[in-house]
């Protein structure tokens, strides 16, 4: 794990800023009968117009400067010919890298009108990252952060994904330690200021198990059920934390 200067983490606000905005155009576009690799396009091209790289683009072998991910899709999905539907939520997951330093963030959007149990999904996935970064200060250590999500999610109803979870982030897009959305209060690594982390919580609306497509990306709820994502890249501070991947 290494711990950022005051400097590198200025750095990485332009990272999260230019991230934030892919993000944003991202959720312009989105509208039923949009295909998954439009939206890809328009990430892309926001990043490189902001002179930054998209993460993403390469890394493992990805095709896409996005990761599109519809309903029961919960992570890495590939964008390709899918049409988003009315009523289908989409998670966006977008990675730039500016001057060195990576920002990471995902939102799960609305197309169209969507049913009330998928927008409390929605909101309640963005609630568990706010409830977790009530932990992300000094004091308090990784377990903290987790149990915190989880206890959210499971609250209303939902389930914690474990395969998956957040990252530090920096001068690598993965980098220590590992930052799950699970855990136990008391435990894990102390938290200090510095460190960059990506938090974000991955909530499924029924069975928390997984599994991935044969195209060896694209992670599936077993059940079939709607998951939601939401991603903020972050830095431990001497207060609150300073969310990076903010405008
Ligand atoms: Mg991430």
């Amino acid at each position: 794990m290494t711990l950022k200067s005051p400097q590198e983490i200025a750095v990485m606000r332009q990272a999260g800023a230019i991230t934030r905005g892919a993000l944003d155009a991202a959720r312009q576009a989105v509208r039923p009968g949009i295909t998954t690799l439009e939206i890809d396009k328009v990430v892309e091209e926001y990043i490189l117009a902001a002179g930054a790289v998209p993460s993403f683009k390469g890394y493992g072998g990805f095709t896409g400067s996005a990761c599109v991910s519809v309903n029961e899709q919960v992570v890495h999905g590939i964008p390709g010919e899918r049409v988003l539907n009315e009523g289908d939520i989409v998670s966006i997951d977008v990675g730039a890298m500016f001057n060195g330093f990576h920002g990471d963030a995902a939102r799960t959007y609305s197309v169209g009108r969507i049913s009330a149990d998928a927008q409390r999904l929605i909101d309640v996935t963005r609630q568990c990252f706010y409830e977790g970064m009530r932990y992300a200060k000094v004091g308090y250590r990784l377990g903290d952060l987790g149990a915190a999500i989880q206890q959210y999610a499971e609250n209303a109803g939902f389930s914690v994904v474990r395969e998956l979870i957040g990252h530090g982030v920096g001068r690598n897009l993965h980098e220590p330690p590992d930052v799950p959305n699970y855990g136990i209060a008391g435990h894990g690594q102390r938290l200090q200021q510095g460190m960059t982390i990506a938090v974000e919580p991955m909530i499924n609306a029924g069975t928390r198990r997984v599994r991935t497509l044969k195209d060896g990306w694209t992670v599936v709820t077993a059940d079939g059920a709607y998951s939601a994502h939401y991603e903020n890249s972050i830095a431990i501070t001497d207060g609150e934390p300073m969310i990076l991947t903010a405008i």
